[in-house]
């Protein structure tokens, strides 16, 4: 029978991170499920692209409930190494560095504390002896979150996708949905046809507020594109870059760096976002590139200089730039809910810049909520409903 001729136990629109964590949980599950993926697939036009990607429980205290999130996550990302026999996860310090915005630093060390985990706290020279890459003054505060781990992202996603297939899943690339009409079984017209299925499972990133409105939802996102650089380190710079670079971020400057598991002897600097700041760049994601010359200057200029103020062993020209997109929602956490009047349509967006470490019990949520199960972590700090309100007619 054609993929387009059948009645599937479930849809998942969105071949990123969540989308494919999402089908493999109903595959598992023994749910016939088909995954939809609207550009060939692997691709480099959403959040999930790269190779890597930074695993850390240190939470503000209103977010403290992500710690246990992580933990899980992590658990399910190693048994994901066991059954594919890849190793995705590599152990590495996260470092929360501050001076203006120290209350943000202390309220991670107690959601860490609470938590049980192991951390510290650090000075400038301190931070310095642990890790001889940075330079910060004395007078920053640093909190390093011990157990804070990189992800192998691409190798992750690819993983995903192939135990989802080895259990029966079937994935369509090229396939970009453009209307769903809701109903017991719910029919979606696609570029390539018309699928129908009884439950629908929406991931789609960047353009989950296009895809949203479609079926009268409008959650506050906000798309905004994001330059990574890649420096170098100087040739002949006594220090080596596995060891001696923690995965950083910086609270006051919002500026994140890590090693990088895709370019040897690099790492990986970018504005990072770990909740709801504006910094004033917002695009569609089909016109992502259309604008960003200003911004990329804006943004290199900015990062270079901080390379030459923090990580002077590094050459302060990129030797390699990428582009990827956050999704943000204004309070920076996740979006994970059902539709209001369609209960078999559930959807999860607003990854914000954190979501990739997550993926694993995101996926399990989204399957539990689309087939009506309990729900393995308490959902209601992710509903779309604590957002003011405003739905069209459909
Ligand atoms: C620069 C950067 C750094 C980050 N760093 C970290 C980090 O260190 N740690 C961390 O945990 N997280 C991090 N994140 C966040 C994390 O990468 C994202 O939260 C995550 O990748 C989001 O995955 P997604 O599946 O929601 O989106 P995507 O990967 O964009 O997937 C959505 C998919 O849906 C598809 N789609 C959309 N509409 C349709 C349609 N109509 N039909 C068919 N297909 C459709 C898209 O093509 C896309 O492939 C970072 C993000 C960025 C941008």
């Amino acid at each position: 029978m054609a993929d387009t001729d059948a009645v599937w136990g479930c849809i998942v629109v969105g071949g990123g991170v969540m989308g494919s964590a999402t089908a493999l949980q109903l595959a598992e599950r023994g749910v016939r499920t088909l995954l939809l993926e609207q550009f060939i697939l692997p691709h480099t036009r959403g959040s999930s692209v790269g190779g890597t990607r930074v695993i850390r429980r240190a939470y503000r205290e209103q977010l403290a409930y992500m710690a246990d999130i992580v933990t899980g996550s992590l658990s399910m990302w190693k048994q994901l190494e066991d059954k594919t026999g890849v190793k995705l996860i590599v152990p590495k310090p996260f470092v929360v560095v501050a001076d203006r915005t120290v209350e943000g630093v202390r309220s991670k060390a107690r959601t860490l504390q609470t938590a049980g985990l192991p951390y510290r706290l650090a000075g400038g020279s301190a931070l310095r002896a642990d890790f001889p890459a940075l330079r910060y003054p004395v007078g920053f505060t640093g909190l390093v979150d011990e157990l804070g781990a990189q992800i192998r992202a691409d190798k992750a996603i690819k993983c995903l996708q192939e135990v989802f297939s080895q259990k029966g899943g079937v994935i369509r690339d090229g396939v970009k949905v453009e209307t769903i009409t809701p109903g017991d079984v719910i029919t979606l017209r696609t570029s390539r046809g018309t699928y129908c299925t009884r439950r629908l499972v929406l991931t789609c990133g960047s353009w989950a507020g296009d895809v949203l409105a479609g079926i009268g939802l409008h959650p506050p996102l906000q798309v905004m594109p994001i330059n990574l650089l890649y420096m170098r380190k100087s040739q002949g710079a006594p220090i080596s870059v596995r060891e001696d670079f923690p995965c950083l971020f910086d609270d006051d400057s919002e500026v994140g760096a890590f090693p990088s598991l895709e370019h040897p002897d690099t790492i990986k600097i970018s504005f990072s976002q770990q909740g709801g700041t504006d910094r004033g760049h917002t695009a569609h994601p089909d016109r992502r590139d259309a604008d960003m010359a200003a911004q990329l200057a804006a943004d290199q200029a900015f990062l270079r200089d901080y390379v030459t103020k923090h990580f002077p062993d590094f050459e302060n020209q990129p030797c390699v730039v990428e582009r990827c997109m956050y999704t943000n929602t204004p309070d920076g956490n996740f979006i994970l809910d059902r539709h209001p009047a369609h209960s078999n349509i559930v959807f999860g967006t607003g990854f914000s810049g954190h979501g990739f470490m997550a993926a694993p019990v995101v996926g399990q949520l989204l399957c539990q909520m689309v087939l009506d199960l309990p729900t393995s972590y308490d959902v209601t700090p992710f509903s779309l409903s604590r957002f003011p309100r405003k739905t069209s007619s459909l």
